[in-house]
């Protein structure tokens, strides 16, 4: 998806560096919500949906240099995308069906 792959192997981040970032941007995309619904105490900071939009996107870029980096080639990397996204949706949509 988009130069991923290719952005994270030239990028010299450790595994566990990207995990901490996850977090990191977690923690933003958090107080981008809260802040944007008026969340007691967060809604001062004026947050709006298009901070939340661009928190969401941050947190999902992170999250996708941790599948390439535990992917050893740019083929194994689209290929397990596709795979568990298929996967994890149609668990996803088997839940709300119940
Ligand atoms: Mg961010």
């Amino acid at each position: 998806m988009f130069n991923i792959f290719e952005l994270t192997r030239k990028d010299p981040k450790t595994l566990q560096e990207r995990a901490l970032k996850l977090a990191e941007e977690a923690g933003e995309l958090a107080q981008a919500v809260l802040s944007a619904t008026g969340a007691p105490g967060s809604g001062y900071k004026n947050h709006s949906l298009e901070d939340v939009r661009e928190e969401a996107v941050d947190a999902a870029i992170v999250s996708l240099s941790i599948l390439a980096q535990a992917s050893s080639s740019r083929a194994e990397f689209d290929a397990e995308l596709e795979r568990l996204m298929e996967q994890k949706c149609a668990k996803w949509q088997e839940k709300l069906a119940e």
